[in-house]
């Protein structure tokens, strides 16, 4: 058969606390291949590779505090290709067993069980199971028919963390499960495409400076090159694996500490390749405009910052000379979201203007779409997502709706949009 997987599968440990995902993580860390190569030592950087018997390799998650998660779980997206769910044989299913299955069923990423600490004396793995079951993961002993149907499929070696000369094989035998559910959902991602990924994590450092870890789904990136990921840019100084290694490329599933932004990016927020040194200070200039004019609307009182207009002033919107194009602003993440209304209130608007008239955070609503059909107002999203239901109703009620994942692409759009109304030259 051939393979589904065009890049290593991307795997998050999930579960309750205390059922064992740490020690699961230590066990693989241990065997990553950073910690072979470099002698065992690596620096934590919110993700490491393992591989398997066969040169197959497989990426680690291990964000902590799954700030990375709820933040791309807010985009519908999600940078995990697979879950192992970690449950304690002797404590069965409990609440954050519960959320993290409910966080793989949403997300569509398949589940592998690994139930622990079955060395313990009141372990019962035939209660774990049967709790699983009722809580929708459709293991592969109660029968055929639930394993065609969904992406659930039950690990079924026994782990202990703690038993040392079954850990080995207990540990290959989960990847195994592993790389099968990846296989049966494919992976994408290919070296000569654009490049793509997500921050995974952020952090000021004094002696590095401002440092982001960047997860590659797809593409490559390489030192020199400029990215982008939401109001942040980077001219690559250096990338560096969990090995200290420093990389020439970054490959998909690879992640690396990227040293080089100009501001901080957000955690969980996609980066993009941006093209050329003129994008980068066009993006620059974008992100200086944005910072004078947060600070200015910072001094101004609260009624005079951005927010939803009330009716009287759509009305006065509506009636006045100059021609207006009203926007609602929907964003990934508040902080997105008031750097866009900034950038988009600094536009020059002599002969024609731009008005927000909404602004959340969030996928855009039916509600959205109803405002904005009735002041004939444009929906523009930045790493938001349009739902079918929406999409339709946008169609049925003719309203523009136009999705972004770079904000200067943003800009530059609506900048084109707004010269375009433009009364023509007598
Ligand atoms: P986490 O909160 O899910 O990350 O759980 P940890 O990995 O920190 O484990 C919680 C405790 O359970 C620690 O004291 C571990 O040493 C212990 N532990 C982990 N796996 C096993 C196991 O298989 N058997 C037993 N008896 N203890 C375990």
């Amino acid at each position: 058969m051939p393979s589904t997987l065009e890049r290593p599968p991307i795997v998050t440990i999930m579960g309750h606390v205390d059922h064992g995902k740490t020690t699961l993580l230590d066990a693989y860390r241990s065997s990553s291949i950073a910690a072979g190569e470099a002698g065992g030592i690596t620096q934590h950087i919110g993700a490491f590779m393992v591989e398997l018997g066969d040169a197959q390799r497989i990426t680690f998650l291990d964000t902590p505090g799954h700030a990375a998660f709820s933040a791309m779980r807010q985009r519908g997206a999600s940078a995990t290709d697979v879950v192992i769910l970690v449950v304690a044989a002797d404590d069965g299913v409990m609440p954050q067993t519960i959320e993290s299955i409910k966080y793989a069923t949403e997300a569509g990423v398949p589940l592998v069980v690994a139930i622990n600490k079955c060395d313990k004396e009141q372990a019962d793995v035939h209660r774990v199971k049967q709790e699983l079951a009722r809580h929708g993961v459709d293991l592969e002993d109660f029968g055929g028919a639930v394993q065609a149907a969904t992406s659930s499929l039950y690990w079924s070696g026994l782990m202990s963390s703690l038993t040392k000369q079954q850990i080995r094989k207990n540990l290959d035998a989960l990847l195994e499960a592993v790389l099968l559910q990846a296989e049966v959902r494919g992976t994408q991602g290919k070296a000569s495409n654009p490049a793509e990924g997500v921050v995974i994590e952020a952090s000021s450092d004094k002696f590095k400076g401002q440092v982001a870890t960047v997860l590659l789904h797809d593409g490559s990136l390489k030192p020199g090159e400029y990215i982008a990921a939401g109001c942040s840019f980077a001219r690559i100084k250096s990338m560096t694996d969990d090995g200290k290694q420093r990389l020439k490329s970054l490959q998909p599933s690879m992640a690396a500490e990227v040293m080089g932004w100009r501001s901080l990016p957000e955690v969980g927020v996609p980066v993009f390749k941006v093209a050329s040194e003129r994008r980068r200070q066009m993006a620059e200039e974008h992100r200086q405009e944005t910072l004078q004019e947060r600070r200015r609307l910072r001094r101004l009182p609260r009624s005079a910052r951005p927010r939803e207009l009330n009716q009287q002033e759509l009305l006065d919107v509506a009636s006045s000379d100059k021609p207006t194009r009203l926007l609602v602003v929907r964003s990934d993440v508040q902080g997105s979201a008031e750097a866009l209304v900034d950038a988009i209130a600094a536009i020059p608007s002599s002969e024609v203007a731009c008005q927000v008239i909404r602004q959340g955070v969030g996928n855009i609503t039916d509600s959205d779409i109803e405002l904005a059909a009735t002041t004939n107002a444009t929906i523009l999203g930045f790493g938001v997502g349009l739902g079918k239901k929406e999409a339709a109703q946008a169609e049925q009620q003719g309203v523009q709706v136009k999705l972004y994942k770079v904000v200067y692409h943003l800009l530059e759009e609506l900048e084109q949009d707004l010269l375009s109304m433009l009364p023509p030259l007598m």
